[in-house]
């Protein structure tokens, strides 16, 4: 186990000339018994292909690859990609690649396990969930994002990202983590959550084309939550194509069933997909 407590952690980075970085959310992990959570929840098998976004010191790393079949690390810190390219490198299932997560290629893979880098989360979800081959998800990320993810039945606190994530993922497990268990210690609070592809995903979302113009639409409508789906679709509508509907041919594509009325937070993941298919064209 190459786990680290705050001694260790603050002289290896004190050797490496690192003052943790805001900006790239460095808050490591220096608690063994979360790092030993999030490997149990990770149920990790000799098939797995893990990508671990932003890998730090390596807090998570070789407890992964002593299980897995191949683990991809990315990390954008050059001084911390190497040091951890050098220090694993009797690992041969471990490729340690230096980038930012949001512009490179990212290599194949079924499962993505991270203490994510919370600056980045929303375009971070979109690019590595929110396409044709969906990975399971194994991430530390913000509290108020993962309560946005996991829906409450609360309507009215639909965002972007939980329509989003509820279109492609089923959420599964949802657990506080005390902010004692980083450093430097967080002053966000943080959950960590798994979250898995959808069984029955809609069939539009199985396009790039189709997926693009859903999270575009979902982006367009969440604005308007409070507004009724008619005048929703409207602005939408014009923000995106710039033409002005009139509330009668939105209702006319809408097909009728009174929803001249029905607010856009009074509707279900699965109607919101189904009205979106009605304006892709
Ligand atoms: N996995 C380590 C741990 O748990 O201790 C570090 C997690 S820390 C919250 C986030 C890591 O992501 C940092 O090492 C940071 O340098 C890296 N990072 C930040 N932005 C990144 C990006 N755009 N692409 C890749 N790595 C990034």
């Amino acid at each position: 186990m190459s786990f680290m407590n705050t001694k260790e952690t603050k002289l290896i980075l004190n050797k490496l000339e690192i003052n943790p970085n805001k900006k790239f959310g460095q808050n490591f992990l220096i608690d063994k018994n979360i790092v030993k959570k999030i490997i149990s929840v990770s149920e990790i098998t000799q098939n797995d292909v893990i990508l671990e976004i932003g890998t730090g010191l390596g807090a998570l790393t070789e407890d992964i690859a002593n299980l897995a079949k191949k683990v991809y690390g990315i990390e954008i810190d050059h001084r911390l990609s190497s040091y951890l390219k050098d220090k694993l490198s009797i690992y041969n299932n471990i490729e340690i690649i230096h980038g930012d997560v949001l512009e490179i290629e990212i290599p194949e893979h079924n499962k993505v396990i991270s203490n994510i880098p919370y600056t980045i989360t929303g375009p971070l979800i979109d690019k590595i969930f929110f396409n044709t081959s969906i990975p399971v998800g194994i991430l530390i990320i913000e509290k108020s994002i993962a309560n946005r993810m996991f829906l409450s039945g609360k309507y009215k606190d639909y965002s972007r990202i939980s329509i989003g994530i509820n279109a492609f993922m089923k959420t599964v497990l949802k657990s506080e983590i005390s902010n004692n268990s980083f450093y430097p210690i967080p002053k966000i609070a943080l959950s960590l959550i798994k979250i898995v592809p959808r069984e029955n995903l809609n069939p539009f979302l199985s396009d790039d084309d189709s997926i693009k113009f859903f999270l575009k639409f979902i982006a367009g409508i969440m604005p308007y939550k409070n507004k009724n789906i008619v005048n929703a679709i409207g602005f939408f509508l014009k923000n995106h194509n710039n033409i002005q509907y009139s509330r009668e041919k939105i209702l006319k594509i809408l097909g009728g069933n009174n929803l001249e009325n029905k607010k856009v937070f009074n509707f279900n993941i699965d109607e919101f997909i189904e009205i979106c298919k009605l304006f892709y064209f």
